[in-house]
């Protein structure tokens, strides 16, 4: 008889979650010198990391034998002083990935559900199946969140809603007003996640800290792997009232954070100057990316982040042709966007080089 048999039932028809192809991969499969590939598959700062949080993690080498703090004192103490908040309205995880877990750890049953847009975030989805509750996901037309139909879809056995703000895959904002006539309707059952791994892209981010300083159910998310360049060590944080970040710290392992990794996380914090230098980048490289496509003739939806979403007719073979000539690019599939490429920002040779390939693979 199968192990099958006797696994939780809900894992038979879950697909894991397929991450921007490694280019270590590219380079092995099509035979090509790793050094000549671009990705630009994972919203990942192509300055890399801050030259200040090498440096720490160099440092911070030396001592791996001893366990890391668990508690991330130092982290939640920098990150409580910049928000104005306390340490006991901070979580560390590894990855804000691994805080949508905890969430789902403290909240979610079988029979429960959650709401999403119908183009979020896939981890969601995937962490809400994984305890067995049901994703209801709510039409967004235009690609931006329906805050309004999402608040109408809340049943009692609604226990979260994820709102992706500015979201991934698609790059939309939804608006301090929608945000606020969305709270006004949200019964006390539920807690809502304000996912913001790209907040610190945006030139006037709506407010959602206000609602944790009111007390309300919510999470927001931030992480060190897009602004800050530092995705490979896995550093996230959630920002909650001090009742629900003691409800999630019951739930995580006790040293999810390496030491290496907070050091990093905790000298990153403090280079405004790198952040301030990948925001111009970024700002630079995305009006130039989203100009070739008009000029393309290509639609794409504008973008509030480090990517840009646009329509180039067979998605998969796209990004086969262009991965061939060595340009990385996460084809959307899996998002209902088959016809879509999700392209990351990078520097300006590389998005230069990026938008050659495109030309050459569409004969445009
Ligand atoms: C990239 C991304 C994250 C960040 O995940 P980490 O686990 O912190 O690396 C979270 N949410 C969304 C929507 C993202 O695109």
């Amino acid at each position: 008889m199968s192990i099958w048999n006797f696994a939780n039932p809900q894992l038979k028809d879950l697909v894991a979650y397929e991450p921007g192809k490694p280019i270590e991969d590219v380079a092995r499969e099509l035979g090509l010198k790793p050094e000549d590939i671009i990705k630009l598959a994972s919203n990942e700062n192509p300055l890399g990391p801050s030259p200040k949080a090498i440096d720490a993690m160099r440092d911070a080498v030396k001592d791996v034998h001893i366990y890391p703090d668990g508690a991330s004192y130092r982290l939640r103490q920098a990150l409580a002083e910049k928000f104005d908040l306390e340490m006991g309205n901070l979580i560390i995880g590894c990855g804000s990935n691994e805080i949508i877990e905890f969430i789902g750890h403290a909240f979610l049953q079988p029979g429960d559900n959650i709401i999403t847009a119908k183009h979020a975030f896939l981890v969601y989805k995937l962490m809400a199946k994984v305890f067995g509750a049901e994703t209801i996901e709510i039409d967004d037309p235009g690609y931006v969140h329906d805050l309004d139909a999402m608040a109408a879809a809340i049943t009692p056995r609604t226990k979260k809603i994820f709102i992706a703000n500015p979201n991934n895959p698609t790059g939309t904002l939804v608006t301090q007003d929608q945000i606020d006539r969305f709270m006004a309707k949200v019964p006390d059952h539920v807690v809502v996640v304000f996912d913001e791994a790209y907040y610190e892209f945006l030139d006037n981010p709506p407010d959602t800290l206000k609602y944790v300083r009111q007390g309300r159910n919510v999470v927001v998310l931030r992480t060190f792997s897009k602004i800050q360049g530092l995705a490979g060590t896995r550093v996230g944080y959630g920002i909650a009232n001090k009742e629900l970040i003691d409800i999630l710290q019951r739930t995580r392992q006790p040293f999810n954070i390496n030491s290496i990794a907070q050091a990093g996380a905790l000298a990153g914090l403090h280079d405004q100057e790198h952040q301030d230098k990948t925001k111009k980048i970024t700002d630079e490289g995305r009006a130039y990316l989203q100009a070739q496509f008009g000029d393309m003739g290509l639609e794409y939806i504008p973008s509030y982040a480090n990517f840009v979403l646009v329509k180039v007719g067979d998605g998969n073979a796209v990004f086969k042709s262009m991965m061939a000539r060595g340009i990385i690019v996460r084809a959307m599939a899996a998002y209902k966007l088959p016809e879509w490429v999700r392209i990351s920002v990078g520097t300006m040779p590389q998005n230069e080089k990026c938008i050659e390939v495109l030309r050459q693979v569409l004969g445009k």
